[in-house]
C-alpha cells in the first residue's frame, strides 16, 4: 500500500432553466473588443445562433428536470483551495452562465454550460448519493449495510475533500468508507481518493479497492511517453489560459473543467474486474460489474446494483457524445467495441431503474434507459459503421467528416450531440484506426511542410498583402473556415504582420462562438488567445510528479529515455550504461547504437562503460527534471562505477523539451 502526493498531471484532462423565445442583447454581448482582445460575435455568427435558438427553445426540459432531480443541498460558494492557497476549483466563476445565451456562445453548449452548473449533493436514489459540480467528474456514493461505498473520488484530494465534508455535514452520515471503486484509469476519477479516506485506512487493508484489469498501469502510464505534448494541448483544449466569460471558456460539456494544481493519489486494487457478468458481495451488496476495456478508457468497468436497480455506466456511457479522439492527442478509441459493449451492458442490465454515471446527471425509468442505452450504442455504431462505408466508396477522411451527419432521430438526443466529442472527430478516428493518416492522393504522399507551403500559397495568391485581402473577403462572407486556412498559411510563411495575426485570432474567435462542442470552443479560443497574448510562458509541468510516477513500470522510463535521444549528440557512439535501482534490486543495461537505445535486464557478463547505481526516489527525481545531472552526481544516493565521463556523455545526449512549443505559429 503506497500513498502518492503531487501536483495533477493534466489528464489528462455544472440556474436558470427556460430559454426565452427571442434572443435580446445581454451584457456580454456588449463591446466590440474584451480585455482578452476577443472580438465581438459577428452577424453571420448571430445569425447561425438565432436559428439554433429556435430549435432549442422548443426542446424539452426534461434534463434540467433530471440534473435538478434529488438535489438535497448546493454549496453557496463553492471555491476550493490547494495547499499554496490557489483556487482549483471556482464554481461561482460560472455565475454568469444564465437566462439567454450570448450571442459569443452556441446556445446549445450554453444550454449544456447551464445544466452542468447545477452542482451540489443529490440523491439519486434512496442508498444512492451522487456530489455533482466539485470537479470535472461525479462522486458517487452508495450504503452498504454497515458503511460506505465510494465511486470515483474525483480529481484531487482537496476537491474530492470538499465533496466529502459537504456529504458529511448535509446527512449528518458517519459510517466508515469501507470500500473504493474506481471505474477507469483516468486521473479525474481516482486521484482525489485520499480526500475520501486516510492512507493509513488503506495501508491497515480497512478498505476494498475495486478496479477494472490494469488500471494501475493504464492509469500511471499514460503520459509518460508523450506527456509533454499531450499537457500542452490538453491546455489549449480545456481553455486553461482563457477567461471564465461570455467570450471565453464556459464549459467542456462534460463538465466545467478539470482540477489542476491539487494532490493526487491512487490506491492498488484489491479487487481485480476482468469479466462480465463478475460478482462481488460488498459490504452486505451484491455488485454485478461489466469488464470493458479499451472502450472510453484502456482500463473501464460499469456496475449494476440488483437490489437498488441501478445501473452505474461509468464513462462508457455518458449525456455527450464521448471523444474516439480527443483532441489533446491520444491513441484513438474503438469504437465498435465501445458500442458493443454499450449492447451488453443493455442487455446484461436490463433490469435497471435508475442510470447514473461518472460525469453528467442520472436518468430515472426503466424505458428511458433502454432508450438512452440504444441511442449511445447508435451513434458509435453509426459513425463507425457509415464511416467504414465511405471508406470503401473512396471518400478520405476529410470528406466522410464533412458529410456524415447523424440520422435525425439521434440527432435529437441531447445526449448523442457533439458537446464533448464531435462526429465530425470521431469519423476522422474511424478513419485513423482502420487506414491511418494517408488518404491515398499522391500529392500526399510527400507534401510540403506547413512553412515551405505557406510561402508558396503566399506567393501565388501575389504576395502576403493580396493573401490577406482574399482572406478578408471571406471572413466578411463568414466563411470563417477559409478565411483561417489562408491566414495560417500567411502565418507560417514568415510574411505575416499584426493585421494577419489578428484576422486570424478574429476567424478563430467566430468558429469558437459558432462551436458545440466544449473542447472545439476552448481550442480555437485559446488559439486566438495565443495570438494575441503569446504562447504560455512555462509548461505544465510534470516536475512534482514523481510519486505517482513510482509506479510506472521502469521498462516505460528506458522507453522515455530512448525518445529523447538527441541523434547529433550520439552519431558514431555506441555506448553501454547500467542502471541499477539500488533499493529495488533492479537492474538494465541501457545500451546505444546507431543512435538507437535499447534496454534488456542488466546481466552479470554484460560490458558496460559506466553502471550507474541510484536509488528509485532518486531516478524518478532525474526523470522529471528535479535532480539534475551535477545534482545528481553529487547526491549520497548515486555511486558510480566505470567511467563518470562515458555516463555524464550519455546522459548529455538526451533532449529536454520544455514543453512551451509553438503552436499557432511556426
Ligand atoms: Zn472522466
Amino acid at each position: 500500500m503506497w500513498r502518492v502526493s503531487f501536483k495533477t498531471l493534466l489528464a489528462v484532462l455544472l440556474c436558470s432553466f427556460l430559454f426565452a423565445c427571442e434572443r435580446s442583447p445581454t451584457p456580454a454581448d456588449a463591446g466590440v473588443v474584451d480585455e482578452a482582445g476577443f472580438t465581438a460575435p459577428s452577424a453571420i455568427t448571430v445569425g447561425k445562433h438565432q436559428q439554433s435558438q429556435r430549435a432549442l427553445s422548443a426542446a424539452s426540459q426534461t434534463e434540467f428536470m433530471d440534473a435538478s432531480r434529488g438535489l438535497l443541498a448546493s454549496p453557496e460558494n463553492l471555491q476550493v483551495r490547494n495547499a499554496q492557497g490557489e483556487i482549483i476549483w471556482d464554481q461561482p466563476g460560472y455565475r454568469f452562465i444564465k437566462g439567454q445565451a450570448p450571442a459569443s456562445v452556441n446556445p446549445s453548449l450554453w444550454r449544456r454550460a447551464q445544466l452542468n452548473n447545477i452542482h451540489g449533493l443529490f440523491e439519486v436514489v434512496p442508498g444512492i448519493y451522487q456530489l455533482r459540480g466539485f470537479d470535472l467528474a461525479n462522486l458517487s456514493i452508495i450504503e452498504g449495510q454497515s458503511g460506505l461505498i465510494v465511486v470515483d473520488p474525483l480529481t484531487t484530494r482537496e476537491t474530492a475533500a470538499a465533496a466529502w465534508q459537504f456529504f458529511r455535514e448535509q446527512t449528518g452520515n458517519t459510517k466508515p468508507v469501507l470500500a473504493i471503486i474506481f471505474t477507469h484509469s483516468h486521473i479525474d476519477h481516482f486521484g482525489g481518493v485520499f480526500g475520501v479516506i486516510q492512507e493509513q485506512q488503506a495501508r491497515n487493508g480497512d478498505i476494498q479497492v475495486i478496479a477494472p484489469k490494469g488500471f494501475i498501469k493504464e492509469a500511471v502510464s499514460e503520459n509518460v511517453l508523450l506527456g509533454v505534448a499531450m499537457q500542452r494541448r490538453a491546455g489549449l483544449m480545456y481553455g486553461q489560459r482563457l477567461p471564465r466569460s461570455a467570450r471565453g471558456h464556459v464549459d467542456t460539456g462534460l463538465g466545467k473543467e478539470p482540477a489542476i494544481s491539487g494532490d493526487v493519489g491512487i490506491l492498488r486494487p484489491t479487487h481485480i474486474i476482468d469479466h462480465t457478468p463478475q460478482r462481488l458481495m460488498i459490504d452486505g451488496m451484491e455488485f454485478i460489474f461489466q469488464h470493458a476495456p479499451e472502450s472510453e478508457a484502456p482500463a473501464e468497468l460499469t456496475f449494476y446494483l440488483p437490489a437498488l436497480k441501478a445501473y452505474c455506466g461509468a464513462e462508457l456511457v455518458s449525456q455527450t457524445l464521448h471523444n474516439v479522439y480527443t483532441p489533446r492527442g491520444a491513441k484513438v478509441r474503438d469504437a465498435l467495441k465501445w458500442s458493443r459493449y454499450i449492447e451488453e451492458a443493455r442487455q446484461t442490465f436490463a433490469e435497471a431503474r435508475v442510470y447514473f454515471a461518472s460525469h453528467h446527471w442520472p436518468i430515472w425509468g426503466r424505458e428511458r434507459i433502454d432508450q438512452f442505452l440504444r441511442s449511445q450504442r447508435d451513434t458509435y455504431k453509426y459513425i463507425h459503421d457509415q464511416s467504414v462505408r465511405m471508406i470503401n466508396r473512396g471518400f478520405t477522411a476529410r470528406e466522410i467528416a464533412e458529410s456524415i451527419a447523424l440520422p435525425e432521430a439521434l440527432q435529437e438526443v441531447f445526449s448523442s450531440r457533439g458537446y464533448y466529442g464531435t462526429v465530425k472527430h470521431n469519423s476522422k478516428a474511424v478513419y485513423q484506426a482502420y487506414m491511418g493518416w494517408f488518404d491515398a492522393v499522391a500529392s500526399n504522399l510527400d507534401p510540403l511542410p506547413p512553412q515551405q507551403a505557406g510561402q508558396g500559397y503566399v506567393a501565388l495568391a501575389g504576395g502576403a498583402k493580396a493573401l490577406f485581402e482574399t482572406a478578408r473577403q471571406a471572413f466578411d462572407d463568414g466563411n470563417y473556415r477559409w478565411s483561417a486556412e489562408l491566414l495560417t498559411h500567411l502565418e507560417f510563411s514568415g510574411e505575416g504582420n499584426d493585421a494577419a495575426s489578428e484576422l486570424l485570432a478574429a476567424s478563430y474567435d467566430q468558429l469558437g462562438y459558432q462551436a458545440e462542442s466544449g473542447p472545439w470552443r476552448d481550442f480555437y479560443l485559446s488559439s486566438a488567445f495565443e495570438l494575441r497574448h503569446g504562447k504560455p510562458r512555462k509548461a505544465n509541468s510534470i516536475a512534482a510528479a514523481e510519486q505517482m510516477l513510482a509506479e510506472v513500470p521502469l521498462e516505460l522510463f528506458y522507453d522515455a529515455l530512448a525518445v529523447r535521444i538527441l541523434p547529433d549528440k550520439v552519431a558514431g557512439k555506441r555506448t553501454a550504461i547500467g542502471i541499477r535501482l539500488t533499493d529495488l534490486d533492479a537492474a538494465h543495461l541501457l545500451y546505444l547504437e546507431n543512435s538507437v537505445l535499447h534496454h534488456r535486464p542488466l546481466q552479470a557478463s554484460d560490458k558496460t562503460d559506466a553502471v550507474l547505481n541510484i536509488t528509485h526516489a532518486a531516478f524518478l527525481k532525474m526523470m522529471t527534471g528535479n535532480l539534475g545531472l551535477k545534482g545528481m552526481l553529487a547526491s549520497d544516493a548515486v555511486k558510480i562505477e566505470g567511467s563518470r565521463v562515458r555516463l555524464m556523455a550519455f546522459f548529455a545526449g538526451l533532449d529536454k523539451p520544455a514543453g512551451d512549443f509553438a503552436i499557432v505559429r511556426p
